[in-house]
């Protein structure tokens, strides 16, 4: 922890300040100019030029364990099946395995990449799924663990129990799920719509909610990511939060189910979700690749009712997902690149819409994470600063992120080239900006 002064960057509300933190705390925010830049070492100074400032990002939805496998996998002779053809969603790990990929050692030198790339965009905590299936024992947690260790105090890593085997059929798999909570594991999930039956689907929920209330663990199970519109166990989930008055965060994953419900159960969910203050997480990218694979035209394009949940009241983050593996090649870990998608694909293209956008990556992305991450005093001293002088250009452009500081020490920065264009012999600089 250290001191740092940032002068002359901009909020998403157009106020220009200055940000003083003091031994990692954020002391004081103060208008631009007023900041006691003497007070602080040149080292631990950055002059902001007008740029906007944000709190970091948290990204709350991604598989650190398969990222970065996709070349891997090709290397190898693999032959990449049709993402309709993946299966039921437990084998997904078995070609992984063959390659060699999922001994802990493997994880930690893969995974560091991906972390790099989070933090390059300013993103300071990440929380990754994690199977914990019987088949694997613990290795993919220990891989996982491990990387906690070596970016502790630089990204935070939020492990998710996600039982891709079925939690009904054996035992051994609930046994499987309690190890990986026992050794660390921060969040219980599950995937209810992946078992059998219903009836196994609706077992599965009220084992995961058992889980979460005698762990005292955060719930975020992936669930009814399906284009299936008969797939219900979120209503089931909140069913069982409102029964019991379980006293921890819950957010439902994906639920993509319900672009495909009928508006009077979409309606219904929608009233169950606020009531219980459950969160849903959507993810754009991953969902608009792997949904309507089974569909003839016109084709969804799998995401949730994104605006009709807002409207609610219910906390909506924006997760990233897959990341360079076989259910999803593309990807950077820049929360921007997602949130620009969701923002075409969910109709949020308003010019109104850009603080709610920026909303849900920051402010709601933080409060699923359980982080208290704003830019006011007494808070982390941790910020992102753009290189675009506003809200609006730094989503349109995907700008550059500057700077990075994490409790007072910088841990991104960027050194940027300029790009010229010359036109009646004269060069002149490009910026991408557009004054609003
Ligand atoms: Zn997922």
């Amino acid at each position: 922890m250290t001191d740092f002064i940032l002068t002359n960057a901009v909020l998403r509300n157009g106020d220009a300040i200055d940000i003083e933190i003091r031994d990692g705390q954020i002391d004081q925010i103060v208008s631009r100019g007023e900041g006691d830049i003497d007070a602080f070492d040149t080292s631990q100074r950055f002059h902001a030029d007008g740029r906007l400032v944000t709190p970091p990002f948290a990204e709350p939805h991604t598989y650190l364990v398969t990222a970065n496998t996709f070349s891997g996998l090709l290397r190898d002779g693999y032959e990449m099946p049709r993402p309709d053809r993946f299966g039921v969603g437990w084998e997904m790990y078995d070609d992984l395995e063959e390659a060699g990929m999922l001994e802990p050692k493997s994880i930690v030198e893969r995974t560091s990449s991906q972390l790099n790339w989070f933090l390059a965009h300013g993103v300071t905590t990440v929380r990754t799924h994690v199977d914990t299936s019987s088949r694997h024992g613990n290795k993919l947690v220990e891989g996982l663990l491990e990387l906690c260790r070596v970016y502790e105090g630089v990204v935070d890593v939020q492990i998710v129990g996600l039982p891709l085997d079925s939690l009904v059929r054996s035992n051994a798999e609930v046994e499987a799920l309690c190890n990986a909570l026992d050794a660390g594991v921060d969040v219980v999930g599950g995937i209810p719509h992946k078992e059998a039956t219903r009836e196994d689907g609706v077992e599965h929920v009220k084992t995961i909610v058992d889980l979460a209330d005698s762990y005292d663990r955060p719930l975020d199970p992936h669930i009814d990511e399906s284009d299936d519109s008969y797939s219900r166990f979120t209503g089931v989930l909140a069913s069982e939060v409102e029964k019991r008055s379980l006293d921890t965060q819950v957010t439902a994953s994906h639920l993509t189910a319900m672009h495909t419900y009928p508006n009077a159960y979409a309606d219904k969910l929608r009233g169950l979700l606020a009531r219980n203050d459950i969160s849903v997480i959507t993810n754009p990218t991953t969902n608009a690749e792997l949904q309507g694979r089974r569909d003839d035209y016109p084709r969804r394009r799998g995401h949730t009712r994104v605006d009709e949940l807002l409207e609610a009241g219910i906390t909506v983050g924006i997760g990233q997902d897959n990341m360079v593996d076989k259910y999803h090649p593309y990807g950077d870990c820049d929360p921007l690149g997602e949130v620009l998608f969701l923002a075409h694909f969910g109709h949020l293209t308003s010019w109104y819409d850009v603080p709610t956008l920026w909303e849900m990556v920051i402010e709601n992305n933080a409060s699923i994470l359980g982080l208290n991450s704003g830019l006011k005093p007494g808070n982390e001293g941790s910020f992102v600063l753009f290189d675009a002088p506003d809200s609006y250009n730094a989503l349109r452009t995907r700008a550059p992120r500057r700077l990075v500081v994490r409790e007072g020490r910088p841990v991104t920065r960027r050194e940027l080239g300029t790009v010229y264009v010359r036109t009646n012999e004269q060069w002149e600089s490009v910026d991408f900006a557009v004054s609003v």
